[in-house]
């Protein structure tokens, strides 16, 4: 298949789904053991299927896809940014099911953060002439509840509650300017540091890494902003699980409302609607810039396809399915 058809066929938003490897005390796989009431998953076809329901997405990998086939099928969403789009990539997905693997990789597989700088890169030294170049830098932030972790500088903001037009630009992050791939990994290594100690917070914190692009020539004077961002979504089971804690309860209840407003703002592009409410959650109003217009966004569903968990599998497959 031509993955490069993945972005001229219809549609700027795209879905992957990636079945994790089940560890041994998971329990029976849903794609080992299939029976009545599990899950197929067909990698020929980009389709899972149960007796009643069959869901298609622009991909779908098995427990045994590494990064790097993965990547090829990101490598035009990169492309896309270095061209000019602003791109947004979303790993999606239970607690547990492959988030922060995919974003992150392991030391003997790299994830997408290393590969897509590395990859912008390379394009971009194989496109700069002596009058062209492009440069690049990085911001990293986490939201959780209605605040904005600044990673880069450390500092701990309010969002305001009203404001139209709310933007990454606009609540003014630090960047770092990033000449090379060890670089931007150093960057993001120092940047992960500065995230909130409270382990458990992490899967009700929404993790945002952007490289801006800059693109100028001084013969055409033409000057080109872009932004690739990754974002490593907080658990989707914030949709479902309820806790009466009250701590907890405000988390899942912000979790639920920006994943639900995010499903919400792709449905809305995917079938063409008037208005896309950017508004209803902080998520989606930092991110506007890069969801709709000219900009491509691709969601990547993470799922641990454990039998355990089929009742949250599904609810990803179906908040996904709205979403392409
Ligand atoms: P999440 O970020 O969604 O909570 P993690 O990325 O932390 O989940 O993954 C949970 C565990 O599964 C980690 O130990 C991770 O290394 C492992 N894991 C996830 N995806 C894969 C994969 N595709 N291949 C091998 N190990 C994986
Ligand atoms: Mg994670």
């Amino acid at each position: 298949r031509l993955f490069n058809d993945l972005l001229t066929t219809k549609g700027n938003v795209k879905v992957f789904c990636r079945a994790r490897p089940l560890f041994e005390d998971e329990g029976p796989s849903i794609i080992e053991f299939p029976d009545n009431c599990t899950i197929r998953v067909n990698t020929s076809d980009d389709t899972l299927s149960n007796p009643k329901k069959e869901f298609e997405f622009d991909r779908v990998y098995g427990p045994q896809v590494g990064q790097a086939s993965l990547f090829s099928d990101v490598q035009p969403f990169v492309q896309s940014a270095l061209d000019g789009s602003n791109v947004s990539i979303f790993a999606y997905g239970q607690t547990h099911a492959g988030k922060t693997y995919t974003m992150e990789g392991s030391n003997q597989d790299r994830g997408l953060y290393a590969r897509c700088f590395e990859e912008l890169m390379d394009l971009a030294n194989s496109d700069s002439t002596s009058a062209s170049q492009f440069t690049f830098s990085v911001s990293v932030f986490e939201l959780y509840n209605e605040q904005v972790r600044d990673l880069l500088s450390g500092c701990q903001s309010n969002l305001p509650k009203i404001n139209m037009g709310l933007r990454e630009s606009v609540i003014e992050l630090s960047q770092e300017k990033v000449d090379n791939p060890s670089e931007f990994m150093r960057v993001l290594n120092s940047a992960f540091q500065n995230r909130g100690n409270d382990k458990s917070k992490s899967t009700v914190t929404h993790l945002i890494v952007s490289i801006h692009i800059c693109y100028s020539n001084t013969i055409t004077r033409e000057n080109v902003i872009s932004k690739l961002s990754l974002v490593d979504l907080a658990g989707s089971e914030g949709l479902t699980v309820e806790d009466d804690n009250g701590d907890h309860v405000t988390d899942l209840l912000h979790v639920t409302n920006s994943i639900s407003a995010l499903g919400d703002v792709l449905s809305s592009l995917t079938s063409k609607r008037d208005t896309i409410p950017y508004e209803n959650s902080f998520l989606t109003r930092i991110l506007a810039d890069s969801l709709g217009g000219s900009s491509k966004t691709l969601m990547i569903v993470n799922i641990c396809p454990s039998a355990r968990n089929l009742s949250e599998i599904m609810s990803c497959l179906n908040y996904a399915a709205r979403a392409r």
